[in-house]
């Protein structure tokens, strides 16, 4: 038979995912020689053999490549056969010049650990680190490139005997998996008092860590649990001190928490688990996932008070396992933090930032590189839709088949604040960093910066940032020796909608959040643009009203009612500061111009008495959300909102307040004129599309910004749009709120370039 010698070349595969071994079992496997290694360029290999039998090699070689590795492009070259004895895994080759390979991001204990987990006969039997090529801590332990276990936190325990044999036997599941160990060489759990508490929880240090803590939380204690991206605080679900303690310890009044349950089955009995939700919840990503919560369960009301959503997630670490099955109940999971700040995650500040709060600390030896929050999900007609990027994701790169001309660094946004290096096909963006308002947060920001361009080669020719000249990402960015290029709020949302969706315009862009800088210097944030990568253009808006006293206006949404519409019941409930308010509004003193959709949001919730002030960003609407969804019926008449002509046309929100106003004098119930709120903000969203289309002749609709978290009005908006015979554009890999801010800015400034160059 013909012998060949074939050369193969793997792009976009991910460093320490078995990839190599994998080859080297196909190719021996087929009775094939030759040689698999690693370069800066990714994996290449050179098989030898008779034809049919290279052929079978290659067919293969996508379709049982292991789970983790991402193969972007394959290509071929046939060489002289050399009539090589056999076949060898090739050295790595010192990483010096561009790296293109990838790091995974971290990924949920896989099968066959568990299974080891679980026998009694394993070496690693109930050991909480056990992992593999398939599964394990990855970012989160990653100091350096190239991903070698001496760069990483591993660094530090050098493996046993056994451990080394099968790291480095190429048939082994382990082989190469950088975080191999065992209990006799790998990190270690103990459990540790709170100082001063010792006594009190009679803790036994000869008692197996897992069972002590797990006997802690059912006794109602609070735990720090050090996990894959940091610490969290846990406390059992269903006993209502303890959530109720964690809550108060930890100064958070009503931003939920979110729910670990042990396997799926558990997680149906809090929620609504459907198809896709359930695919979410078992995905090697592992986020949260927002779910209907289902009437009667056993959780604590503090765990998310007056909420008709809960987060719930699966275990996602041997650790979590271990734990779930000794606490055999579900368990609030929460970052470990303090109100606002950051989670953290280093053992010392750990100590100091949770002392107060946790009874008690579940930790290990292993380090912590890259602090990295729980991603957020749910799913949306049968479609994933992260809410918060991060662990589990970050820092898989999202292919863009437009690319980017030079390298370029996008800053990003200030709240939910992530940013983006990206080059060539791939643009990386940052797990979520959270509000740029401290100075451990900015910390995260400027150092993951410096991280990320470390690990992925890129040294930015350009910086993008948001046109706000106040945001801490902003004068970061100026503060570079780049050339800067400032791009609008609201385009970037677009552009990241057009990114998430492969297409690059134009289209009409529907912009609502709370707010973004405009060119003309007021705060918008309801925006009908026609945007396409390259540029964009503000079609309509909402009316603009006065946002007396600009971020307490934020903060306490019965401003802005009093900003819109004159309503005895608001003016009643804060009569001593509403002359004052009024004065300051009509005379625009300390009152930004606003056409913020979130703002319109905030006054209906005040005027329907749902809230007056908030504890966190968006609170208003999520509960004026929730008092529409205890309709059923759904009620779906919509509340008109009349739209004035011109370039840019303007929509008047005032109108839908006057209506909630008249509907409440007439005694209709709260949740009745919520639900016609929303529709009424979903039909001002038509009115303006189809003016759109009218103007510009454009019928897709790309819906971005955080106002579109809101699934009552995302539901209703689409519908509409689609009945209109629009295509409509949603997001579903990068968050619709500013998380996806980065990734918009990233692709306008390059699509800029390629636009200037042709
Ligand atoms: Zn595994
Ligand atoms: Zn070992
Ligand atoms: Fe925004």
């Amino acid at each position: 038979m013909h012998t060949v010698r074939t050369e193969v070349r793997v792009e976009g595969v991910v460093q320490g995912v078995g990839f190599r071994p994998f080859v080297y079992a196909l190719a021996t496997g087929l009775g094939l020689t030759g040689l698999v290694g690693n370069d800066l360029d990714g994996v290449f290999a050179e098989v030898e053999g008779p034809e049919a039998a290279v052929a079978e090699f290659l067919g293969r070689l996508e379709l049982q490549a292991p789970p983790l590795a991402r193969i972007e492009r394959v290509t071929t070259r046939a060489l002289r056969p050399v009539r090589s004895a056999s076949f060898v895994i090739a050295a790595s080759e010192s990483q010096t010049g561009l790296r293109r390979t990838l790091i995974s991001a971290d990924t949920a204990t896989c099968a066959d650990c568990l299974r080891e987990l679980a026998d009694p006969a394993d070496r690693r039997h109930e050991y909480p680190f056990i992992n593999c090529t398939n599964c394990g801590p990855r970012f989160t332990i990653v100091r350096d490139v190239p991903y070698d276990r001496p760069l990483t936190t591993m660094a530090p325990f050098t493996m046993c005997e056994r451990c080394a044999a099968e790291y480095h036997d190429p048939a082994d599941r382990r082989f190469h998996a950088q975080p191999t160990c065992c209990p006799a060489c790998g990190p270690r759990l103990r459990l540790q008092n709170q100082p001063g508490l010792k006594n009190q929880l009679g803790l036994d240090h000869h008692e197996n860590p897992i069972q002590a803590a797990a006997g802690l939380l059912r006794r109602g204690r609070v735990l720090a649990v050090k996990g894959l991206g940091g610490y969290h605080l846990a406390a059992d679900a269903a006993c209502e001190q303890a959530v109720a303690a964690l809550r108060q310890r930890k100064h958070r009044e009503d931003k939920p928490f979110a729910v670990m349950a042990a396997d799926l089955a558990a997680a149906a009995e809090l929620a609504e688990v459907d198809e896709a939700a359930a695919a979410l919840l078992t995905s090697p990503a592992r986020p949260i996932v927002l779910l209907p919560r289902r009437p009667g369960t056993t959780v604590a009301q503090a765990t998310a008070p007056g909420n008709r959503q809960l987060g719930v997630m699966l275990p996602y670490t041997p650790l979590h396992h271990l734990l779930l099955a000794a606490v055999a109940r579900p368990i609030v999971l929460t970052s470990g933090n303090v109100s606002d700040e950051p989670i953290v995650y280093r053992d010392d500040e750990a100590r100091a930032t949770l002392k107060g709060i946790a009874d008690a600390f579940l930790t290990h030896d292993r380090a912590i590189h890259v602090r990295t929050d729980d991603s957020v999900a749910r799913s949306f007609r049968g479609r994933p839709m992260l809410l918060r990027r991060s662990r589990g994701y970050v820092p898989e790169p999202l292919a863009v088949a437009t690319g980017f001309p030079r390298p370029v660094l996008a800053c990003g946004a200030e709240l939910k604040n992530t940013f983006c290096l990206a080059r060539g096909r791939h643009a990386f963006v940052s797990q979520h960093i959270g509000d740029l308002e401290n100075a451990e947060t900015l910390r995260s920001f400027t150092e993951g910066i410096e991280h990320f361009r470390r690990l992925f080669d890129i040294d930015p020719e350009v910086v993008a940032h948001d046109l706000h000249p106040e945001y801490l990402s902003t004068k970061y960015a100026l503060e570079l020796d780049l050339p800067a290029e400032g791009v609008q709020h609201h385009h970037a949302h677009i552009a990241s909608c057009l990114a998430d969706n492969g297409e690059t315009g134009p289209v009409i862009g529907v912009a609502f959040d709370g707010t973004g800088y405009g060119t003309d210097g007021t705060i918008w944030g309801g925006e009908f643009l026609t945007a396409s990568l390259a540029a964009f253009e503000r079609g309509g808006h909402l009316a603009p009203v006065p946002m007396p006293g600009g971020a307490a206006a934020i903060r306490q949404p019965w401003r802005m009612a009093a900003a819109y519409v004159a309503d005895p019941e608001v003016a009643r409930r804060h009569q001593d500061h509403w002359p004052a308010v009024i004065a300051m509004a009509a005379k625009g003193i300390n009152s930004p111009l606003t056409s913020s959709a979130g703002r319109l949001f905030d006054a209906a919730a005040a005027i329907l008495g749902v809230r007056d002030a908030i504890n966190y960003e968006g609170q208003a609407a999520v509960e004026l959300e929730q008092l529409a969804e205890t309709l059923t019926p759904a009620e779906t008449r919509a509340y008109p909102a009349a739209v004035e002509a011109g370039v840019p046309f303007t929509i008047r929100g005032s109108d839908l307040l006057h209506a909630v106003i008249e509907d409440r004098t007439d005694g209709v119930p709260a949740p009745v004129i919520a639900a016609r709120f929303h529709h009424g903000v979903a039909a001002l969203i038509e009115a303006g599309c189809l003016l759109m289309r009218e103007r510009y002749d454009l019928g897709t609709v790309a819906l971005s910004g955080g106002v579109f978290q809101n699934l009552l009005l995302l539901s209703a908006t689409v519908a509409r749009l689609e009945a209109r015979g629009f295509r409509v554009l949603l997001h579903s890999r990068v968050p619709c709120n500013d998380g996806g801010i980065s990734l918009g800015q990233a692709l306008v400034v390059a699509s800029r370039e390629a636009a200037s160059r042709s």
